[in-house]
């Protein structure tokens, strides 16, 4: 069994001071290609070079919505440059928070427009970060993302119905611990509606440790396997057949060589 994860910061510090150790057990867990996603001008960095260290490990490279304003036109050109280095895979993360407001939203908007034109023009895929600010996301997307062929919304926590309307603009899902948690029967009923061949498996490391590892502070790849358990029991599926299905779903959405499969 191969799985992927789909989203993990694995150069922040906590993850990065053991990365040999948190590796090593994410192949021991069957979790054995990672997706490292940057965050601002350093991270992205940071992203490659550890992604160019390790075997099935890739990049992305965004400027998250939370360091919006802070971001320049210089900082967008770089990001342009890194973006076709082989290992990145992905544009993003990127998108809009509402919840946190960390960016004026007016810096947040303009910064997500600029991540769509970059993946457009070099026909990456975009990794949308949402909190707070759906149909606000949905109006960018339809602005300014009519030419990115590919869109995920990555820790997705939104309603069926909000997943429905994703599933026909085309648009694909990844869900990390929180989905087992107990507050989260609305994402349930949101995976209920999405087929398996739309839907990804993410950490969002160091963040949000899966039910029943949730007391671990500090989560890590390895533990990708409780949300794959836990989601494919809610799809009714065998854990070898789930695990085939989103690899396979993954490893054509981002592009990646197909010896993941
Ligand atoms: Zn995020
Ligand atoms: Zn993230």
């Amino acid at each position: 069994m191969k799985l992927i994860d789909t989203h993990c910061h694995l150069t922040f510090d906590d993850l990065a001071k053991d990365i040999d150790g948190v590796i090593e057990r994410s192949r021991q867990a069957g979790v054995t290609t990672w997706l490292t996603v940057g965050t601002d001008p350093n991270e992205n960095q940071k992203a490659i070079e550890l992604a160019n260290r390790f075997e099935n490990m890739y990049a992305a490279v965004g400027i998250h919505p939370h360091d919006a304003k802070t971001a320049t036109g210089e900082n967008m050109a770089e990001l342009k440059e890194l973006a076709q280095n082989e290992k990145v895979v992905a544009i993003g993360e990127t998108g809009l928070d509402y919840f946190y407001d960390n960016s004026l939203h007016e810096d947040q908007r303009r910064v997500f427009a600029d991540h769509l034109n970059i993946a457009a023009e070099l026909n990456l895929p975009v990794i949308i970060h949402c909190r707070k600010a759906f149909d606000e996301t949905i109006e960018i997307l339809n602005e300014h993302g009519r030419d990115v062929k590919k869109v995920v919304f990555h820790c997705f926590s939104g309603s069926a119905e909000q997943a429905k309307i994703l599933l026909t603009k085309r648009y694909y899902f990844s869900f990390t611990g929180v989905v087992t948690f107990k507050n989260a029967e609305k994402t349930r009923k949101a995976v209920a509606v999405i087929p398996i061949d739309r839907l990804m498996l993410e950490t969002d490391c160091p963040y949000m440790s899966p039910e029943p590892m949730r007391k671990q502070k500090l989560n890590e790849p390895a533990l990708l396997i409780h949300t794959a358990k836990f989601l494919a029991d809610l799809k009714g599926m065998d854990l070898a057949d789930f695990a085939q299905a989103t690899t396979a779903t993954t490893t054509a959405f981002f592009n990646l060589p197909s010896k993941n499969i």
